[in-house]
């Protein structure tokens, strides 16, 4: 068979039961977002490159050589977002969104990373994203954390999924880390990866997110954020913490745990699986209190998480499929020409119908039994000039004649 162009390295096409767990987990995470009040929120795709470079840092490896950057024929610097938070902080800025106060804020989408493809990891991805904009209390975490438990609960993967929770404390506390951080990695240098030596100067906090093997015992034994923890960050960090018990949300702290990108403060977490072998993470996010700011807006608390559209749908059971209720069969020129009305008519009155328009009769009642209806609704033209349609039960193969006038509610009875 002659197959034309690939799909570009990275990319997926996806139809049958794939489509249908990538939907099922949107549709679960549409119908737990709103039972937490959270709006959707729609954002481009593509935004000015500077959008995301000071949001997330220059020095991250997302904006240093994952990004699709390019000069439009306009000729300006362009880029397709590579994640949602920083779009949505964007907009909140141009629009004006600071009027309404805090934000609860749900979206979901393409994104892209120049990544290396492998199971779990493309280069157009789609996450889910809640975010709240707007609170500093420590109940917008925990909210975002109840939330993002619900969703992995109803999916029924809760039970294969780790919370792993850390402090990044604040600014203070940060700086008091990062400083005692440098100076134990300095000493062992030597043995780090050539990686995470060029992150000792430029973002040494991303050594602890390594995942090369020869810095992991070395980041094992790195010095803890919790003897730089300042007061109120602890205070703030065991609120959060509180809260999650009080909620029923189980979770483990992870003291080395940082996050991929510069802007988090306080809370920053992820859910992983062993499930997916090297892609592990199935939902990350904390506390962004900096980029809004960054961004040149006021200075604006806010927290949020994303998560792996595809690598959630691996591990879901493959949803019941949707069949149609109705298979409609015209035999005959005159019923077929009848056809798309009658399957008009069933539809407006909310039965799901698929109508066959293809091939001999043997074909069409083929198509008909495996289209997992329950009934096919077969059209002769006899019948049709009497006003009738016979109705065929498929599992049995019982029949019966219903005039046509008495088709929909007659189908719906069933
Ligand atoms: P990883 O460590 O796996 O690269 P990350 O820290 O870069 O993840 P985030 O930016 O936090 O990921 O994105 C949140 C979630 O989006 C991840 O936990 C993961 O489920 C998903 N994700 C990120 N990058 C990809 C990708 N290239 N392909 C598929 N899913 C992805
Ligand atoms: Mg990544």
């Amino acid at each position: 068979m002659a197959r034309g162009p690939a799909r570009v390295r990275g990319t997926q096409d996806m139809i049958g039961e794939q489509a249908a767990r990538f939907h099922h987990v949107v549709d679960t995470f549409d119908r737990v977002r709103r039972l937490y009040g959270f709006g959707r929120v729609e954002v481009p795709v593509i935004e000015h490159t500077e959008v995301f470079a000071r949001s997330l840092g220059e020095t991250t490896d997302v904006v240093s050589k994952e990004m699709y950057s390019f000069a439009d024929r306009g000729g300006d610097g362009v880029t397709l977002r590579p994640e949602f938070t920083a779009g949505i902080a964007r907009a909140y800025l141009s629009e004006g969104w600071q009027q309404h106060g805090v934000l609860k804020l749900a979206t979901s989408g393409p994104l892209f990373r120049y990544e290396r493809p492998q199971k779990g990891r493309y280069r157009q991805f789609h996450q889910l994203d809640a975010e709240v904009i707007g609170a500093a209390e420590p109940a917008a975490d925990v909210e975002l954390l109840a939330m993002a438990d619900q969703l992995l609960r109803e999916l029924g993967v809760a039970d294969d999924v780790t919370l792993k929770l850390n402090t990044l404390g604040d600014a203070a506390t940060r700086d008091a880390w990062r400083a005692a951080l440098v100076a134990y990695f300095e000493e062992h240098r030597d043995s780090l990866s050539h990686e995470s030596r060029e992150r000792l100067t430029r973002n040494p906090l991303r050594i602890l997110d390594s995942k090369e093997p020869q810095d992991r015992p070395i980041v094992a034994g790195a010095p803890a954020i919790d003897d730089y923890l300042g007061d109120e960050a602890r205070a703030f960090f065991e609120a959060v913490t509180h809260g999650l018990d009080v909620a029923g949300v189980r979770w483990e702290r992870e003291p080395m745990l940082v996050r991929g990108l510069d802007y988090y403060r306080h809370t920053a977490f992820e859910f992983v699986t062993d499930r997916l072998g090297a892609q592990g993470t199935v939902l990350g996010g904390g506390r962004y209190d900096g980029l809004i700011e960054a961004l040149g807006g006021p200075p604006t608390p806010a927290v949020g998480w994303a998560a792996g559209i595809e690598r959630l749908a691996m591990m879901v059971d493959a949803p019941a499929v949707e069949w149609v209720r109705v298979a409609l069969v015209p035999l005959g020129a005159q019923a077929e020409a009848a056809a798309t009305g009658i399957a008009a008519g069933l539809r407006r009155a909310g039965l799901s119908c698929d109508l066959a328009y293809k091939g001999n009769m043997k074909k069409r009642m083929a198509r008909a039994d495996a289209s997992g209806a329950a009934v096919a609704v077969i059209l002769g033209d006899d019948e049709l000039a009497r006003g009738e349609a016979a109705v065929k039960t498929l599992a049995t193969g019982e029949q019966r004649s219903v005039a046509l006038d008495q088709l929909a509610e007659a189908l719906r009875a069933r």
